[in-house]
């Protein structure tokens, strides 16, 4: 690793840059009326532990109706730090699923920025309408803040899926963004936490 990609890497580490604009459990909490308030006019969506289990093959059948509910609401796409053969692989699960989904190519991983900006560019969209959802904070949420991008975490659909090696990862960044946040640095909603749920609430019992 030379020293700028590890200065990188540290910069992302600082707690700022891992502090999600919006934290919910999983997609379903999210209101297409809440998004659009806030600007909202592109979706950018991580796939292991966001949208399928760790290495899925399928939607996770939870989230599944309400993704694709989601994904016709606004111009969505995909990038994942996958490897090619993965990124293949999802892209034939939506094809399975008769579902347009652009599955971003990109050779460098999240949180470097070439993923995000190439998403950018395929959703028309500037980084201040655009939402990045992911479950990761040193790598969907860190680089989604980098790039400007108003950022969403999920909770992990099944953490107990995913390698020993990330496990400790998201340990690590989630004890960091506790510290940070029991200092008084609060999850950077723009609108009251309780807001999410009222609208929620509000909105008819079909997904
Ligand atoms: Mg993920």
């Amino acid at each position: 690793m030379n020293t700028s990609v590890l200065k990188y890497y540290l910069n992302c580490c600082k707690p700022f840059h891992l502090n999600p604009d919006i934290e919910v459990k999983d997609i379903t909490e999210l209101r297409a009326e809440f998004l659009r308030e806030r600007g909202i006019r592109g979706l950018v969506f991580d796939v292991d532990n966001a949208i399928t289990k760790y290495h899925g093959i399928a939607l996770d059948h939870k989230i599944a109706p309400y993704f694709r509910w989601l994904a016709g609401e606004f111009k969505s796409c995909i990038i994942t730090n996958a490897t090619p053969e993965r990124r293949e692989e999802v892209r034939e699960m939506f094809r399975r699923d008769g579902l347009k989904m652009h599955v971003v190519d990109s050779n460098v991983r999240k949180p470097f920025q070439e993923p995000f900006t190439k998403a950018l560019e395929y959703l028309g969209t500037v980084p201040g309408e655009t939402a990045m959802i992911g479950d990761r904070l040193l790598t969907d949420i860190a680089g989604g803040n980098l790039a400007g991008m108003v950022t969403i975490k999920v909770a992990p659909l099944r953490r107990f899926s995913e390698p020993s090696h990330h496990m400790l990862a998201r340990a690590f960044e989630t004890f960091l963004l506790r510290a940070y946040q029991e200092e008084g640095h609060a999850v950077k909603t723009y609108l009251p936490r309780n807001y999410l749920y009222r609208i929620t609430d509000s909105m008819p019992a079909s997904f």
